[in-house]
């Protein structure tokens, strides 16, 4: 397997690209905000989630601040991400339990982490990398789609492709193989019609599934 190969490559790329939303969060490496800015980030697009998440951040930085503020302040601060209100209620929730049961911390625990309401595999792998800077592998719709293409995997759900990836790619690519493929997903290996002509990476893929492409 080229994986070796394929990791430098898009760690060039990347270095050229834009970050995501998570990793400007993470340089903070504050556990909290990671969580926070994963659940808000679900179904809405970076640019909103970016601008919501200073907002919040303006005003609470800990499970304690987050429950003192009003329902209807959050969901105004929150207005513009989908499910706003859903979301709202969540974060309230997360935090309660995080001061009832985690005496305000957010755990560095997998299987703990995916005990709170909202959070599953990816965002659980996330807070652990991003915010713990512990091993994990984050799969999203972007880093199953590109595993599967490139031919590392066979994989139906990303749940399996994560459990898959954790057992062929060495422990340490796991943090930032999420980010460079997150973005990549975004900019070159598209859902639809990838730019398979300026990837820098095609020399190595498989292309499995690709039917049409740029
Ligand atoms: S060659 Fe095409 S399908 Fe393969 S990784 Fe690059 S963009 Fe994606």
């Amino acid at each position: 397997m080229n994986l070796e190969n394929i990791i430098k490559e898009l760690r060039e790329y990347y270095k050229e690209n834009n970050k995501t939303l998570i990793d400007k969060v993470s340089i903070e490496r504050d556990p909290f905000k990671v969580l926070i800015s994963c659940i808000l980030s679900q179904r809405t697009k970076d640019e909103i989630t970016e601008k919501v998440t200073n907002n919040l951040f303006s005003v609470i930085s800990s499970p304690e601040d987050l429950i003192k503020i009003e329902d209807k302040e959050l969901e105004k601060i929150l207005y513009s991400i989908g499910f706003y209100k859903v979301k709202a209620k969540r974060l309230k929730e997360i935090s309660k339990i995080l001061i009832d049961k985690y005496n305000g911390s957010v755990p560095d625990d997998l299987e703990e982490l995916l005990k709170l309401p909202g959070v599953g595999r990816k965002t659980a792998n996330i807070v652990i990398t991003k915010g713990f800077n512990k091993d994990g592998i984050a799969v999203d719709t972007h880093v199953h789609r590109i595993s599967n293409r490139l031919g590392f995997v066979k994989t139906k759900k990303p749940e399996d492709t994560e459990i898959n990836l954790r057992k062929i790619v060495p422990k340490k690519y796991w943090i930032e193989l999420n980010d460079y493929l997150v973005n990549f997903g975004k900019k070159i290996c598209t859902p639809i019609s990838p730019k398979c002509s300026i990837c820098p990476i095609e020399k190595y893929c498989k292309k499995v599934g690709v039917k049409k492409f740029r």
